[in-house]
Protein backbone atom coordinates (compact mmCIF):
# COMPACT_ATOMS: atom_id res chain seq x y z
CA UNK A 1 0.00 0.00 0.00
CA UNK A 2 1.40 3.60 -1.19
CA UNK A 3 1.39 6.66 0.74
CA UNK A 4 -1.21 8.24 -0.87
CA UNK A 5 -3.54 5.49 -0.17
CA UNK A 6 -2.74 5.05 3.61
CA UNK A 7 -2.78 8.62 4.17
CA UNK A 8 -6.32 9.12 2.28
CA UNK A 9 -7.35 6.02 4.61
CA UNK A 10 -5.48 7.31 7.77
CA UNK A 11 -8.11 10.79 7.38
CA UNK A 12 -10.89 9.32 6.60
CA UNK A 13 -11.77 5.80 7.79
CA UNK A 14 -8.96 4.61 10.10
CA UNK A 15 -9.17 7.71 12.50
CA UNK A 16 -13.00 6.79 12.80
CA UNK A 17 -12.70 2.95 13.11
CA UNK A 18 -14.20 1.85 10.48
CA UNK A 19 -11.75 -0.05 8.27
CA UNK A 20 -12.01 -3.94 7.92
CA UNK A 21 -9.14 -5.75 10.10
CA UNK A 22 -7.41 -6.66 7.31
CA UNK A 23 -6.50 -3.41 5.93
CA UNK A 24 -5.95 -2.08 8.96
CA UNK A 25 -3.39 -4.23 9.97
CA UNK A 26 -2.47 -3.30 6.51
CA UNK A 27 -2.28 0.56 7.33
CA UNK A 28 -0.20 -0.47 10.57
CA UNK A 29 2.49 -2.09 8.72
CA UNK A 30 2.58 0.75 6.60
CA UNK A 31 3.11 3.23 9.44
CA UNK A 32 5.95 0.56 11.03
CA UNK A 33 8.01 1.40 8.42
CA UNK A 34 7.33 4.75 6.82
CA UNK A 35 7.84 8.30 9.22
CA UNK A 36 5.59 10.18 7.49
CA UNK A 37 2.80 8.64 7.35
CA UNK A 38 3.41 8.09 10.94
CA UNK A 39 3.88 11.71 11.52
CA UNK A 40 0.32 12.47 9.91
CA UNK A 41 -1.51 9.53 12.00
CA UNK A 42 -0.07 11.00 15.32
CA UNK A 43 -0.98 14.92 13.99
CA UNK A 44 -4.90 13.14 13.23
CA UNK A 45 -5.26 11.38 16.60
CA UNK A 46 -3.63 14.60 18.47
CA UNK A 47 -6.05 17.27 16.75
CA UNK A 48 -9.17 15.42 15.30
CA UNK A 49 -9.61 12.30 17.41
CA UNK A 50 -8.60 13.03 21.22
CA UNK A 51 -10.66 16.17 21.40
CA UNK A 52 -13.61 14.75 20.82
CA UNK A 53 -13.03 11.49 22.72
CA UNK A 54 -14.62 12.67 26.02
CA UNK A 55 -17.07 15.50 24.33
CA UNK A 56 -20.60 15.53 25.22
CA UNK A 57 -23.08 14.06 22.88
CA UNK A 58 -25.56 16.77 22.05
CA UNK A 59 -28.64 16.40 20.21
CA UNK A 60 -30.16 17.69 17.01
CA UNK A 61 -33.29 19.45 17.77
CA UNK A 62 -35.96 17.84 14.94
CA UNK A 63 -35.92 20.83 13.10
CA UNK A 64 -32.23 20.29 12.12
CA UNK A 65 -32.92 16.88 10.89
CA UNK A 66 -36.12 18.24 8.96
CA UNK A 67 -33.72 20.27 6.62
CA UNK A 68 -31.61 17.77 5.78
CA UNK A 69 -33.60 15.39 4.57
CA UNK A 70 -35.17 17.94 2.67
CA UNK A 71 -31.52 18.79 1.39
CA UNK A 72 -30.73 15.22 0.60
CA UNK A 73 -34.46 14.32 -0.42
CA UNK A 74 -34.12 13.56 -4.40
CA UNK A 75 -36.62 14.11 -6.60
CA UNK A 76 -38.44 11.56 -8.53
CA UNK A 77 -36.10 10.84 -11.48
CA UNK A 78 -37.50 10.67 -15.21
CA UNK A 79 -37.01 7.30 -16.96
CA UNK A 80 -33.13 6.70 -17.87
CA UNK A 81 -34.05 5.42 -21.27
CA UNK A 82 -34.96 9.23 -22.87
CA UNK A 83 -34.72 8.81 -26.70
CA UNK A 84 -33.32 12.62 -27.33
CA UNK A 85 -32.55 11.98 -31.17
CA UNK A 86 -35.15 9.89 -32.80
CA UNK A 87 -33.55 10.25 -36.17
CA UNK A 88 -30.34 9.08 -34.43
CA UNK A 89 -31.89 6.04 -33.19
CA UNK A 90 -33.41 5.24 -36.28
CA UNK A 91 -30.59 4.90 -37.72
CA UNK A 92 -28.59 3.03 -35.50
CA UNK A 93 -31.48 0.49 -35.77
CA UNK A 94 -31.51 0.71 -39.87
CA UNK A 95 -27.51 -0.06 -39.55
CA UNK A 96 -28.19 -2.87 -37.03
CA UNK A 97 -30.60 -4.65 -39.42
CA UNK A 98 -28.16 -3.89 -42.52
CA UNK A 99 -24.99 -5.52 -40.65
CA UNK A 100 -26.97 -8.50 -39.45
CA UNK A 101 -28.13 -9.24 -43.28
CA UNK A 102 -24.66 -8.66 -43.90
CA UNK A 103 -22.89 -10.79 -41.18
CA UNK A 104 -25.79 -13.84 -41.39
CA UNK A 105 -25.91 -14.01 -45.27
CA UNK A 106 -23.29 -16.39 -45.27
CA UNK A 107 -24.88 -18.89 -42.60
CA UNK A 108 -28.00 -18.86 -44.74
CA UNK A 109 -26.03 -19.37 -48.09
CA UNK A 110 -23.77 -21.87 -47.56
CA UNK A 111 -24.19 -25.30 -48.19
CA UNK A 112 -24.72 -27.52 -45.19
CA UNK A 113 -26.54 -30.91 -45.17
CA UNK A 114 -29.83 -28.99 -44.12
CA UNK A 115 -29.33 -26.85 -47.15
CA UNK A 116 -28.53 -29.64 -49.39
CA UNK A 117 -31.16 -32.14 -48.26
CA UNK A 118 -33.88 -29.08 -48.75
CA UNK A 119 -32.10 -28.49 -52.35
CA UNK A 120 -32.18 -32.28 -53.41
CA UNK A 121 -35.75 -32.41 -52.02
CA UNK A 122 -36.56 -29.57 -54.43
CA UNK A 123 -34.60 -31.25 -57.37
CA UNK A 124 -36.60 -34.25 -56.56
CA UNK A 125 -40.06 -32.69 -56.57
CA UNK A 126 -38.96 -30.72 -59.63
CA UNK A 127 -37.75 -33.92 -61.44
CA UNK A 128 -41.61 -35.92 -60.49
CA UNK A 129 -43.09 -31.97 -62.15
CA UNK A 130 -41.56 -32.60 -65.46
CA UNK A 131 -42.90 -36.29 -66.23
CA UNK A 132 -39.82 -37.60 -67.17
CA UNK A 133 -40.07 -40.49 -64.72
CA UNK A 134 -43.51 -41.65 -66.00
CA UNK A 135 -45.21 -41.47 -62.24
CA UNK A 136 -46.82 -38.40 -63.39
CA UNK A 137 -48.34 -38.73 -66.63
CA UNK A 138 -49.11 -42.21 -66.70
CA UNK A 139 -47.42 -42.54 -70.31
CA UNK A 140 -45.06 -45.16 -69.22
CA UNK A 141 -45.70 -48.56 -67.39
CA UNK A 142 -43.36 -48.25 -64.38
CA UNK A 143 -41.08 -50.67 -63.41
CA UNK A 144 -43.69 -53.18 -62.94
CA UNK A 145 -43.09 -54.32 -59.02
CA UNK A 146 -45.76 -56.14 -57.22
CA UNK A 147 -46.41 -52.78 -55.03
CA UNK A 148 -46.28 -50.89 -58.09
CA UNK A 149 -49.36 -52.96 -59.93
CA UNK A 150 -51.22 -53.09 -56.88
CA UNK A 151 -51.20 -49.11 -56.24
CA UNK A 152 -52.10 -48.26 -60.00
ZN1 LIG B 1 3.87 6.25 3.91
Amino acid sequence: MNCKKVKELLMTDYVDGELRPDIRSKIKEHLAGCSDCRTLEEALQRKAVEPFRNAQKVQAPDIVWEGIKDAIAVPERAPVFIIRRPAFSLAAVAALIFLTIIFARPFFISHGPVTEYVQEQAEFFAYLDTGANGFVNGEDEGIGTAIEEYFL
